[in-house]
């Protein structure tokens, strides 16, 4: 397979999983809507999508629609100024913080990195259903398929998310092998309780990464291993929560942590060809592809039923 071919099965898969990352998959969303019937209303289908919203419609609450990116849902007025209200209401989200993307071209990796935080966003509503099955379990609501699939998707996540917890980090550092001075057990604790796991090589035995963002950094036994985490990697999951004692995390914290790691995982081979893609000169032709799904396009045909 070729270089390119294996980065549009990498597109094509962030697609399927991190669905509404499109613009035309939002839009899409909005079939009907409501204010689209009133030409002068600021609070459009069009206007909603490219502020990055997607419909959440329903019967009793026909306007309202959410992001993919961050889950704010809001129920909107004809007047309302999506993106305006998006900005206030989430400054940090993803898709606020890179703007709405229009004829600008995105590079590769905001592209994935968005792609990534959509499907980690979905996968946690995913998630967050599952364990309410598991734990409301209601023979009378419930089919006992939805509980064995609830089961089994909660043990896999707990299966692919070890690296979690400090605890476990601190397993990974594992000296006798390779026959190193071992660090005193403090430094190790500091180690994992900022985030870090080992990544231990020949060359180093302070080589470490992060299972929530992938840096990789080599430390000597007086860094700050904390701050260092926040200075090389400000948007880092773990570090924006900015709770490393895992005691303080709400419930929801942990799950979307938890999350973040098995997508991180499920996407780690297709980073390297990401980084191979980026020695490539076809990488150009890609990159506009992809900027055009992301933007909203120039041209926007209504819809009949409008
Ligand atoms: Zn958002
Ligand atoms: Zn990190």
């Amino acid at each position: 397979m070729s270089l390119q071919e294996s980065a549009r099965n990498l597109i094509r898969e962030l697609n399927e999983s991190a669905p509404y990352l499109s613009y035309a998959a939002r839009f899409a969303s909005f079939k009907g809507f409501r204010y689209d019937k009133k030409h002068i209303a600021a609070c459009s289908s069009d206007a909603l999508s490219h502020a990055g919203f997607y419909s959440t419609a329903t019967k009793n609450n026909p306007t309202s629609a959410k992001c993919p990116f961050c889950t704010l849902e809001l129920t909107f007025a004809e007047n309302d100024d999506p993106w305006e209200l998006h900005k206030a209401a989430r400054p940090n989200c993803d898709y606020v913080v890179i703007g709405r993307p229009d004829d600008t071209t995105l590079s590769l990796r905001t592209i994935v990195s968005l792609a990534l935080r959509c499907a980690t966003v979905a996968k946690y509503e995913k998630m967050f259903m599952m364990f309410k099955v598991c734990e409301e379990y209601n023979p009378r609501i419930h089919s006992t398929a939805i509980r064995a699939q609830a089961t089994a998707e909660a043990i896999s996540l707990r299966d692919s998310t070890m690296l979690l917890t400090a605890d476990h980090r601190l397993k990974t550092f594992d000296y006798t092998v390779r026959g190193f001075r071992k660090p005193t057990p403090s430094i190790l604790k500091r180690l994992s309780k900022a985030g870090w796991c080992s990544a231990a090589t020949n060359c180093s035995h302070l080589s470490v990464k992060c299972p929530f963002c992938f840096s990789a950094v080599t430390f000597s036994e007086t860094d700050d291993f904390w701050e260092e985490h926040k200075r090389i990697s400000p948007d880092c999951d773990f570090v924006k929560l900015d709770k490393p004692n895992e005691a303080d995390w709400t419930a929801d914290e942990g799950l979307m942590l938890a999350v973040r790691i098995s997508v991180m995982n499920q996407y780690k081979t297709k980073q390297k060809i990401l980084d191979q893609l980026e020695d490539d000169e076809e990488v150009e032709k890609l990159t506009e592809q992809l900027s055009r799904m992301m933007a909203k396009p120039r041209f926007l045909r209504r819809r009949c039923s409008v």
